[in-house]
């Protein structure tokens, strides 16, 4: 029965340092660092989302102002408003909550933000960064699933790690972390040929397509670490997109979902907002 990687636990560690430090800056500097998120519409999964990061925030005594505007909105008012936010001198960071409506192009309003102030690192330079493996202002997800595995000292170096699922904000930003470390990384997604041979020859697997509990124990080599990203609601359940109750037999590590990779991504956010602060405020 493999062990599991306990995220929830790790991310209470990190908020609560997070807590610290930032009461440290206040004392010291006298400013706040100040999350900045914008909300469009009124999409149920995304204001939920929202919601625990506005609570995340204020309990690391972290300002947060939540942007909220109508799902009619155009982009040159959404563009201007990321204007006047690149401009406050008292907001560090800012986050566009995905997704958006389809009138909206994603790309070009991501790329209109400060990229000293891009807490998802989702920008263009931050992009840039972490694929030349100088990752600055690095996606939450990813970087809190690195935080795990290295927080339960699982190597990565030399190791095969597989990541199925090649998305911007997991997928691709996972395979150059890993890269960076030195594992042997290789990227499935849903044109890749017999995905489970693939899959089974992974020490670390990585699991982040959105098909609930799809990734079985045949999947998995025996001993392998598996991290499952996925978040899906069935039947008013959360489940991953591991099937855990069988991958678990097989694997070394696991993560639950919930209480794995998701609670790592708000604290990453705190950390990046934490970030952004020391070099607006150069503190
Ligand atoms: P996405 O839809 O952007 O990408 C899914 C990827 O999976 C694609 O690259 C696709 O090629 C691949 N895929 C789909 N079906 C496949 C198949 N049958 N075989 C192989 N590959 C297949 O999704 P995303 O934004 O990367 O999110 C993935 C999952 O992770 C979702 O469930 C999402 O809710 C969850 N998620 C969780 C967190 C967290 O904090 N835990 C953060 C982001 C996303």
């Amino acid at each position: 029965m493999a062990q599991l990687l306990d995220g929830k636990a790790l991310s209470l560690e990190i908020r609560e340092t997070v807590k610290s430090q930032v009461e440290f800056l206040v004392n010291k500097y006298g400013i706040s660092p100040h999350l900045a998120v914008i909300l469009v519409g009124e999409n149920p999964a995304s204001q939920s989302y929202v919601k625990g990061k506005e609570t995340a925030c204020h309990k690391a005594l972290i300002t947060s102002t939540v942007v909220r505007v109508p799902d009619t909105i155009c982009e040159t008012e959404l563009l201007s408003i990321i204007d006047r936010l690149n401009a406050y001198v008292s907001v560090h960071g800012i986050l566009l909550q995905l997704p958006i409506p389809k009138h909206l192009n994603a790309d070009r309003i991501i790329e209109r933000i400060r990229s000293d102030k891009d807490v998802d690192g989702f920008t263009p330079k931050n992009v840039a960064l972490l694929t030349n493996g100088q990752p600055y202002l690095v996606p939450c997800t990813p970087l809190g699933i690195i935080r795990i595995l290295k927080k339960y000292s699982i190597p990565i170096e030399g190791k095969q790690c597989v990541v199925i699922g090649r998305s911007q904000i997991v997928g691709k930003p996972m395979a150059s972390l890993l890269l960076k470390d030195n594992g042997t990384v290789t990227i499935c997604h849903s044109r890749t040929a017999d995905l489970r041979s693939m899959a089974k020859q992974a020490d670390i697997l990585v699991v982040a397509m959105g098909k609930p509990k799809m990734i079985d124990g045949s999947y998995v080599k025996k001993g392998a670490t598996v991290i499952d990203v996925g978040i899906s609601k069935v039947d008013g359940v959360i489940v991953g997109d591991v099937d855990f109750e069988s991958a678990s037999l097989e694997a070394g590590f696991i993560t639950p979902v919930p209480g794995g990779v998701g609670p790592m991504t708000i604290a990453c956010l705190l950390e990046n907002t934490l970030t952004c602060y020391h070099t607006l405020v150069g503190a």
